[in-house]
């Protein structure tokens, strides 16, 4: 089955109750019993749901792999992968992270004695450097949030394989729709399927796929055991939101591909962050492993402080000001303010999440209005 008829059909079969078409919101906590233990495979729905069944499905179907586990959150699927580790392991990641992912790792995990380490994925050879006998995981995120950097994830599998780790790759900001690191040689994907996936701004979600049975019957322990399980209307609004994955995220592309070459063409403009420019640092790497550039970029205008810079975002009006990412409406943010705030300044401006940097979201309305948008919030 090819991917854009996945999107609508994978993994998915008529309701077996009413052969409904469309998958029903099973809003139920818990299962009739024939006699203890005689039922349909279902007794609570911390532990199983019809409609998250369904949707776990598809998100295994999108991936190419044989595993598809849902959760609360994206932040609650990080969770369960580290989970998988015990005090004294270590795990190698990006120093170019989601900023939730980077206080999980730090504010919590750390306190239990898991070691991160943060480092560029852009030279292979410092992510050796940092590997010895506790590492066991890899953890990265490409393209990353919000500096659009891309990481050669088939190097990166390859270092992990022969180092008998577990590398897991956050596909966000690309959507299975864009690459699929499971093939590249990645362990484990990961998604906050609140962006792309659900795609329309209203639903908080998690995804984990994968192939390693071991692994996934652990990750299915802990969706149970430590309960970050979304609810069966939210698993409902995601399968909704996937059907349409294909179509949207080929309009996501042509629009940012638009707004990144008229911001890389306007004076005032310092630097364009978007991988399908020549100019982005893994140009090259993008155009092998990505099929095309995403809805994603950053910029920055030439000697703006902070002031002017929030200004800017006050002037646009199509972009809505506000956190997240992947909906079909576009939005801006100011990651040093917003996204990540949380993570201490220095580190922030070392991978390059200074005051003048402005993230957007490029949604899928015409693209002549949001450059209409953009042009006039330059004075
Ligand atoms: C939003 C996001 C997350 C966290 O997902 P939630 O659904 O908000 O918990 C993780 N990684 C990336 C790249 C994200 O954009």
């Amino acid at each position: 089955m090819k991917f854009n008829t996945k999107t609508i059909h994978g993994g998915q079969i008529i309701d077996p109750a009413y052969n409904s078409v469309m998958t029903p919101i099973y809003q139920t906590s818990t299962y009739a019993q024939d006699s203890p233990g005689i039922n349909k495979g279902f007794e609570y729905s911390r532990t199983h749901n019809p409609t998250r069944t369904a949707l776990q499905n598809a998100f295994a179907s999108l991936e190419n792999a044989k595993y598809g586990v849902a959760f609360s959150s994206g932040l609650a699927a990080v969770d369960a992968i580290i989970k998988l580790l015990k005090p004294g392991d270590e795990v190698i990641s990006t120093n170019d992270l989601y900023g939730g992912t980077y206080r999980l790792f730090t504010k919590i995990f750390e306190k239990y004695g898991v070691k991160f380490h943060f480092t560029s994925m852009h030279n292979l050879e410092d992510v050796k450097l940092l590997i010895n006998q506790k590492t066991k995981i890899i953890w990265a995120e490409t393209p990353t949030n919000p500096m659009i950097n891309v990481f050669d994830i088939s190097g990166l599998a390859e270092i992990s394989k022969s180092n008998n780790l577990l590398f897991v790759v956050d596909n966000t900001f690309a959507s299975p729709y864009l690459q699929n690191p499971l093939e590249m040689g990645a362990d484990v994907v990961m998604h906050s399927a609140t962006k792309y996936l659900a795609g329309h701004s209203d639903v908080v979600l998690g995804a984990l796929m994968l192939n390693d049975e071991e692994v996934a019957e652990k990750l299915y322990f802990t969706q149970n055991a430590s309960g970050a399980v979304p609810g069966p209307q939210d698993c409902f609004l995601t399968l909704r939101g996937i059907k349409t994955l294909h179509v949207r995220m080929q309009r996501h592309c042509e629009n940012a591909s638009k707004v990144a070459h008229f911001l890389n063409s306007n004076q005032m403009v310092e630097k364009v962050y978007w991988p399908g420019l020549e100019t982005h640092f893994n140009h090259e790497v993008a155009k092998r492993q990505m099929r095309n550039f995403g809805g994603m970029l950053s910029f920055r205008i030439k000697g703006y402080t902070k002031d002017q810079t929030i200004k800017f975002l006050e002037r646009l009006h199509l972009f809505t000001l506000a956190e997240s990412l992947g909906g079909v409406e576009s939005l801006c943010g100011h990651p040093a303010t917003m996204t990540h705030a949380s993570i201490p300044r220095e580190e922030r401006e070392k991978s390059g999440v200074t005051d003048s940097l402005i993230r957007l979201s490029v949604g899928i309305e015409d693209s002549d209005d949001l450059i209409e948008d953009l042009q006039n919030a330059f004075l």
